[in-house]
């Protein structure tokens, strides 16, 4: 169970998560070993209760597109684990556009479903990489009573794109190089009341948004940068995160994990970022 501890002068809390640690890490196997993964088509009866899925078939059973299982190692407990699609390599940024909405639809059916017991946070990307490569989201749950030290949605600047209910943006207090937003031009609403009709509109705005920051930040050889980015800590394609802010004008922040935070930071809380977000937006507007 999950130990939620207070830091009293300031408001902040800790989870004491000790469970979380014995969750399993997929091991870089061989190019020749025969590979299986539980959150494959085939294996639904082992990683964990299903508790929804879109597409045909029973509980446990395959013929799924997009399926929802508790987490057998929570953070809360309230914690979802959202399998993207069967495919065990293609994500948002390469999925047919339909599968991309029925993720969505996933998500806001979840926030849903979830939003009485505390405050939703539905995130991609653990750290540098899930420890599960199958593409999937989390979704956990923090009780009400616990303060959440979140941004509210940062003013709109440095647009990349946009469309009737959506605009992308890289806000002037982008506290990683190249964060991305994602905003809903309707104010005043939570994740969960979003349409239909909005929901078409936003799986491709996402889409575009993570296919640009995945391609123009993807170093094709060690050594190698792409104009104007700056130096980073890595080679080959860059891991991000993103989450849906839980609360009323909700956005997606998507935050590209290219550098470490050094002790300056931790230090004092003071955010250092290597990238104007004036500069990266005209970075991320160019051909993708
Ligand atoms: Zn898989």
């Amino acid at each position: 169970m999950a130990k939620f501890v207070p830091d009293l002068t300031t408001d902040r809390w800790v989870i004491i998560a000790e469970g979380r640690s014995k969750r399993p890490v997929e091991e870089q196997t061989p190019k020749t070993a025969v590979k299986f993964c539980f959150f494959c088509p085939g294996y639904e009866k082992i990683p964990g209760e299903e508790l929804f899925r879109i597409g045909p078939g029973g509980p446990y059973t395959m013929g799924w597109k997009v399926r929802v299982i508790k987490n057998k190692y929570p953070i809360t407990d309230f914690h979802e684990v959202i399998i993207h699609s069967p495919s065990d390599t293609d994500d948002i940024d390469t999925l047919p556009i339909d599968q991309v909405k029925l993720i969505l639809q996933a998500y806001k059916d979840r926030f849903n479903a979830n939003f009485n017991n505390g405050h939703v946070i539905n995130n991609v990307g653990e750290m540098a990489g899930a420890s599960i490569r199958h593409p999937h989201s989390q979704l956990v749950v923090v009780p009400r009573q616990i303060n959440l030290d979140t941004l509210s949605q940062e003013p709109i600047q440095n647009v990349l794109v946009d469309n009737t209910n959506f605009v992308v943006y890289c806000p002037e207090f982008s506290q990683w190089p190249f964060e991305i937003w994602i905003a809903p031009k309707k104010r005043d609403t939570y994740f969960g009341q979003i349409t239909d009709l909005e929901i078409v509109d936003l799986a491709p705005i996402l889409q575009e948004a993570l296919k640009r920051l995945i391609t123009r930040l993807t170093v094709k050889e060690p050594g190698h940068f792409n104009p104007g980015v700056p130096v980073v800590h890595f080679k080959g394609v860059p891991a991000y995160n993103f989450y849906i802010h839980h609360d009323k004008n909700w956005y997606i922040r998507i935050i590209p994990r290219l550098v470490h935070r050094a002790g300056f930071e931790l230090g004092t809380g003071l955010s250092v970022n290597t990238m104007d977000p004036a500069d990266a937006v005209n970075i991320l507007k160019q051909e993708i």
